[in-house]
Formats: structure tokens, C-alpha cells, sequence
């Protein structure tokens, strides 16, 4: 390994153009401290070897988030930073980006640093809820005498674009009885080269691992540490077999690697992540595994459809479009599964009093109103049927947005652009001036109404009534570190329950599902005058008329999932 290495660099330096072939090697060792099965704090020693580095005194070196996806990552609370380099010690000094809704730091050393480095650090673990609410659940945490975590939140990146060989390495000396796997598998395993950034999109997990199914065959996988409240058995048993109808309707040549890792989620149970061939899914103290299976299905939905390619609208648009469609069509729900899904969808957008938010000022303020955050969601589900629709009219019903949606997976394959323009493209040669006028619309808030029958010959558009969330004081209040209640509205359910202006609270319920369930109830942590108590309230104000569908009597189940 390291003949190659330095091989590569003399190569490197005899001719410019084999400089622009070579690539460099980072080599990351993940060394997890002693974990008791009930550990709530722990820590995991990080150490990377980086070769071929040629940074000038100054010159930004690492890099970290300090806040991604409202998550706060290790880059503040690391400890015993250490870099070496053959002149031996490199001092390090660090500037924070400004602060921003997602901002990193990068360390810079104090002279020129060249060839190989080693980074060493200790990632404390400690699972105390976060401050700053809602994320993804990207964060280190232990569990049954384990740990898992996302890259973002923990491995430091070499700045800069250069690809790198990646080998992932454990030291489980201090975790005995234990097994260790990623994203790219179980165990010590090598990455092609390709850029280091991959690193931030690849879950970590490590400790006394269960497993679905024990030998692991297609590519499908699960891996959990710790006794959920259920058997996770059954669901992923669910998901395997959803897994492979998948790789059928994306028309995937290949049985692409795909693993399901489930951890606890105490602040927003049921939360999940897309992540390089994986997804990251989590449970509450109490609830069952069909209760994930609406996750499943979303994220797996995610690694095909690109999630970064026209925008969010697309990616998570489609995603709620398809979740309880493709597992019906699979035979895998039953269509009332599906019309409560649909239902749900339709509850949460039609009675949002921000529907018509347009989507440029969606991403600004995405992390600041629950009722902003879920439009890519709730409204690009909408454009999607909207577009069925039209798309099934045009062409006799010979074609569906299937069939764009599949194109721009098959673009993704072919190393094709994915972007916004590639998508109206497709909706022109479908639908001509109406595709462009309807995705205007869409862009600019318009309300996205499927026709009567949008959701195929089983169901049918009808009203209903609910009462609108409301959290009764300003959404911003929650948002930050330190959180204070402003602009309460006097006859809000939140002021007859008692909360004032200036109280402080720690964080309650995660607020996207709470807005999508008008039965359920928000309870704060609220600090005034020095004592903390909780208050309870249904976040909800006047009753609003909201679409929703129905099943028609008559159709056979069969015709459900067209
Ligand atoms: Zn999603």
C-alpha cells in the first residue's frame, strides 16, 4: 500500500500530465471507546491518514460542518486535534463560515504542511436531545452498546476537490463482541476513488449489531443496534421484498446495494434520511413496524429518483407521490393503506394557510415554519398527481408520469444532465404548453388540485373539514438555540393553555407530523421565572374545508393501483 503510494507520488512528479491521473489515498480509522450497554455519553477516536497533501501555511486544510440540516456535528466539541506531518507537529488554528442555517469550519495550519498527514481527534458521544430541535438524524449516538452516526457530523474533509482512494478501518479492540459496518459494507472496505465529500452521506454503525436477514443475500440488508419496541423481523421482511419490486419498476440493470439502518429517535421518532446506498431510519419508545413503513418506503424511494436534480420539489415530490403507491401496486399495502396516505397528504396541504408560498422562498426559510418546510412534500406530491393526470388524458392512457419519472432515473444512469431544464423537456413532449404551465404554476404556489378521478378509478375527490395547525405565537420562536415565545395570539389554543410571551422552552414534538395530525397535541418545556413546567395545547384554529378522497363503492380492489 504505502510502495504504491509513494510510486505514484514519483510519477506524479516526473510528468504533469500523469499528476492529473494520480490520486491520493485517505485512509480512515474509526477506533470506538468502551460503550456500557446503557451508555448515554461515550466517544469514538477518529484518525486520518492523508497522503500527497500540499497545503501552504494558511491555507484552509480540513474541514467540518458546524451546523448541517439543523444538526449540530462534533466540529465544536472535538477534542485532542492533532496533526503530524514528516517535519513532525502542525499547528492548527480554525475560522467558523459566517453563521448561517448550515455553516462549517475549517482548520488551517500555522506553516506548509506536505506529503503524508495524520489527523487524530476524539467525536465525543452524548445523547442528550439536541437544542436546536428537528433534523435528520445525522448525529453520533450510542445505543446498546453501540454507536452510529452520519460522515457530516463527525469525519473532517480535506478542502479542496482532489479524489481520493478512501479505505474505511475499525479498531474494535475496546468494543468486544462487536461488528462494524457503512454504507459501502461490513467491515474494512475499500472505496474507488472518487471525492472525499462521499464520506458525508455515508452512515456509521458499530457495537453488539443485529442483523435482517442474517446472511444477507440480494442487497438488501438491515442492521439495528439495541431492543426496539418491536421485532424489526416482519418489517424488514416488508421491505426486502418492496426492495426488489423497486429495482423492477426503476428498471435497475443492476441489485444495487441497500441497507437499512434503524436507530432510536427520541425527539422525532419515525424521521429518516437518504444516504449513500442506504437509508437511515428511527423509531420511538413505543410504536410498531408498521408504523415505519411510510419511511421505508419514501427513502427507498430517494435512491433512484435524484433527490438534488431539479430540486426538492422532484425529489421529495415524487417520493410522497410514490409512497403508498408503489407498495400498493407491489401488493405490499391495501388501498385503504393507500387512501389514508393520500388523504393524509391532501389534509396537511389543502388546509396550510402558506399553500401558496412560492417555491423560491421555499429553501430561505425552510428550517424557520413547519408549514413552509413540508411544501416540497405536500405540494409536489400534488404536481405529481396533477401531472398523471393530464399525462394519462393526453395519451389515451397509454402513458403516466411514470414513465418521466423513469427517464430521468435512466438519465441519472447514463451520466445524463437531471437538472430542471431535462424536466421540462419531458413535459413538453408529453403535454406540450400545458406541462410548462402547469409546472409554472406549481413554481409560483398555485394550488395543485388532481381531478376527481386523479388518483385512479377507485377513489374519488370529495371535502372535508379540519382545523387548521396553528401554534399560536410566531413559527421563528422555536428556531435557533435559545427559543422565545413572540407574538402569542391572545385566542390561541397555545394562550388558553396558559403560555405567555417571553417564556423560554427546550424543545417539544417534531412539528411536520404534529401539522399532518389534527388529533394531536404539543407539549413545550416552558422556562419562566426560573421554574420549567410543561404546557400542553392542540395546536389548531378555526376549522377549514380541505379536498380529500374517497373509495368508490363498486371498483374491485385489483383496478386500485393502475
Ligand atoms: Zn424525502
Amino acid at each position: 500500500m504505502r510502495q504504491g503510494f509513494f510510486a505514484a507520488t514519483l510519477l506524479a512528479s516526473a510528468s504533469l500530465a500523469t499528476m492529473a491521473q494520480a490520486h491520493e489515498r485517505m485512509e480512515v480509522l474509526l477506533a470506538p471507546g468502551p460503550l456500557a450497554a446503557d451508555a448515554e455519553q461515550g466517544h469514538l477516536d477518529v484518525t486520518l491518514k492523508l497522503s500527497g497533501v500540499d497545503a501552504a501555511a494558511g491555507q484552509p486544510l480540513l474541514t467540518l460542518p458546524v451546523v448541517i440540516a439543523n444538526t449540530a456535528t462534533v466540529a465544536t466539541t472535538l477534542q485532542n486535534l492533532r496533526a503530524v506531518d514528516a517535519a513532525g507537529e502542525v499547528p492548527l488554528s480554525f475560522k467558523d463560515d459566517p453563521v448561517a442555517i448550515a455553516y462549517a469550519r475549517h482548520w488551517i495550519p500555522g506553516r506548509a504542511v506536505k506529503g503524508d498527514l495524520t489527523v487524530s481527534y476524539r467525536a465525543p458521544i452524548d445523547n442528550t436531545p439536541p437544542k436546536r430541535g428537528a433534523g435528520p438524524p445525522y448525529q453520533l449516538r450510542t445505543e446498546g452498546g453501540g454507536l452510529s452516526g452520519v460522515g457530516n457530523t463527525f469525519i473532517l474533509i480535506p478542502e479542496g476537490a482532489k479524489p481520493y482512494e478512501i479505505s474505511l478501518r475499525w479498531d474494535l479492540s475496546k468494543l468486544p463482541g462487536s461488528a462494524a459496518t457503512s454504507s459501502y459494507g461490513d467491515g474494512d472496505v475499500s472505496l474507488r476513488v472518487g471525492p472525499a465529500g462521499r464520506l458525508m452521506s455515508t452512515v456509521f454503525m458499530a457495537g453488539p449489531m443485529h442483523r435482517y436477514p442474517q446472511d444477507a443475500k440480494g442487497g438488501f440488508s438491515a442492521v439495528w443496534l439495541g431492543t426496539p419496541p418491536f421485532d424489526p423481523g416482519p418489517v424488514m421482511d416488508w421491505t426486502q421484498q418492496l426492495h426488489s419490486w423497486m429495482i423492477g419498476f426503476f428498471r435497475d440493470p443492476s441489485e444495487p446495494p441497500y441497507r437499512v439502518f434503524l436507530r432510536y429517535n427520541p425527539i422525532n421518532a419515525g424521521g429518516g434520511a437518504a444516504l449513500t446506498n442506504s437509508f437511515l431510519t428511527t423509531y420511538g419508545k413505543t410504536g410498531s413496524g408498521e408504523a415505519l413503513k411510510g419511511t421505508l418506503a419514501h427513502e427507498m424511494i430517494h435512491t433512484w429518483t435524484a433527490v438534488d436534480g431539479p430540486g426538492q420539489w422532484f425529489g421529495e415530490g415524487n417520493a410522497v407521490f410514490y409512497q403508498a403507491l408503489l407498495p400498493l401496486r407491489a401488493g405490499l399495502i391495501t388501498p385503504d393503506n393507500y387512501l389514508a396516505d393520500i388523504n393524509e397528504t391532501a389534509r396537511r396541504y389543502y388546509s396550510n394557510p402558506l399553500n401558496d408560498t412560492p417555491n423560491d422562498q421555499i429553501a430561505p426559510r425552510f428550517w424557520e415554519d413547519t408549514r413552509v418546510r413540508v411544501l416540497p412534500y405536500d405540494r409536489g406530491a400534488m404536481y405529481f398527481a396533477v401531472l398523471d393526470g393530464l399525462i394519462r388524458k393526453a395519451s389515451g392512457g397509454q402513458r403516466s408520469v411514470d414513465d418521466l419519472v423513469i427517464e430521468m432515473v435512466e438519465r441519472e444512469r447514463r451520466g445524463q444532465t437531471t437538472g430542471e431544464a431535462d424536466w421540462l423537456v419531458l413535459l413538453d413532449k408529453e403535454l406540450g404548453a400545458a406541462g410548462a404551465k402547469t409546472h409554472a404554476a406549481m413554481l409560483a404556489g398555485g394550488l395543485m388540485l388532481p381531478e376527481a378521478d386523479g388518483f385512479g378509478p377507485c377513489f374519488t375527490r370529495t371535502t372535508g373539514k379540519v382545523r387548521r395547525f396553528e401554534l399560536g405565537f410566531e413559527p421563528k420562536s422555536l428556531v435557533g438555540d435559545v427559543k422565545t415565545i413572540r407574538d402569542l395570539q391572545p385566542n390561541s389554543e397555545a394562550a388558553k393553555a396558559g403560555l405567555r410571551d417571553g417564556d423560554v422552552v427546550t424543545y417539544g414534538q417534531a412539528l411536520d407530523a404534529l401539522q399532518g395530525d389534527p388529533e394531536k397535541q404539543l407539549t413545550l418545556q416552558v422556562t419562566r421565572d426560573g421554574k420549567t413546567f410543561p404546557i400542553s395545547y392542540l395546536p389548531r384554529a378555526e376549522e377549514v374545508e380541505i379536498y380529500q378522497w374517497k373509495r368508490v363503492p363498486g371498483v374491485p380492489d385489483k383496478a386500485c393501483g393502475r
